[in-house]
């Protein structure tokens, strides 16, 4: 398909879009950092959305706390913070559209019956029409189509969308899908630029597609190498990656500029907090960041 994206926007406007299931951990501080650093380079705003619509996979309190810890880092945001919380009534009026044109279809499939099938799923319900009377999930129907995109960071990237698989938009259960609600939110910011973890990497594809269907804007992509633990596997609140602590924010910010492949100025140690951020920005280069999916989080010392 024809990839040649229209960039009319002039201007530059970042988020960090966190999700409230734990404190912020190393892993999250280095995207919010690079998202921020991103922005801040390049005379944008920058703006932080809370993707506060998984209660299941939420912790009490850690909005707050990671709104908190943004703060005591020196990483202020631009407008007031938006809640995915609030906007459930938006994506339920995107998707009732989208019903109506055929561009999704609901699936009764039980995790059972889609065992072993890595979680690509096989089009049973492609042909559904009506709207069943047991629990069922909305999917988007994806063509046989390879997607591409210039990643910023990680070079040209393609994605055959067929081994993908039709994707929910939303669940069983009645909760939106995040592939929903960052594509509805990406677009209601006016977001131009993304700067997110590799582990999303093949989230963008999906992005890109819905994008297409809904008529929205093509953000820019960048994506940051994910902080990994000794087994290799990334910094994640599911193997209980510690918060960064609140009163202490220097030697971790100054660990994430490194970590963003910096050389960093022995002299940083002793500056404030806003005055390590300035130093990031006006040293900001985005070819410095590895070109890699993982930094081990050992090598960082
Ligand atoms: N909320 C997502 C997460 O915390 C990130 C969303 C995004 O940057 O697109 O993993
Ligand atoms: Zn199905």
């Amino acid at each position: 398909m024809n990839m040649n994206r229209i960039h009319c926007q002039a201007h530059y406007t970042g988020r960090f879009a966190p999700s409230p299931s734990g404190p912020l951990h190393f892993g999250s501080l280095v995207a919010a950092l690079a998202s921020y650093l991103d922005a801040h380079a390049n005379n944008g705003q920058w703006l932080v959305r809370m993707e506060d619509i998984d209660p299941p996979r939420e912790q009490p309190g850690a909005a707050d706390l990671i709104l908190k810890t943004l703060d005591a880092y020196g990483m202020h945001w631009h407008g007031s913070v938006l809640f995915q919380s609030n906007r459930t009534a938006v994506y339920q009026t995107i998707l009732n559209e989208m019903l109506v044109k055929g561009q999704l279809y609901p699936c009764t499939c039980t995790r059972k019956k889609l065992a072993g099938k890595n979680g690509i799923y096989p089009g049973y319900c492609r042909n559904n029409t009506h709207i069943p009377n047991e629990p069922y999930s909305l999917r988007l129907k994806c063509p046989t189509e390879i997607l591409s995109f210039d990643d910023q960071i990680q070079g040209k990237q393609s994605f055959d969308l067929d081994e993908l698989g039709d994707f929910i938009l939303k669940r069983k259960d009645g909760l939106f899908a995040y592939q929903l609600a960052v594509c509805a939110d990406d677009e209601f910011q006016g977001i131009t630029h993304i700067v997110r973890g590799f582990d999303l990497i093949d989230s963008t594809p999906r992005q890109l597609h819905l994008q297409n269907v809904l008529g929205y804007r093509h953000p820019i992509y960048s994506h940051i190498p994910v902080i990994t633990l000794d087994d290799g596997n990334k910094l994640s609140k599911q193997n209980h990656a510690p918060g960064i602590p609140l009163d202490d924010p220097g030697p971790w910010l100054i660990k994430g500029i490194k970590a963003l492949g910096m050389p960093v100025d022995t002299g940083l140690e002793s500056c404030s907090v806003e005055d390590i951020l300035k130093w990031g920005i006006s040293h900001w280069q985005q070819q410095l960041i590895p070109v890699t999916d993982g930094i081990p989080m050992a090598t960082l010392n």
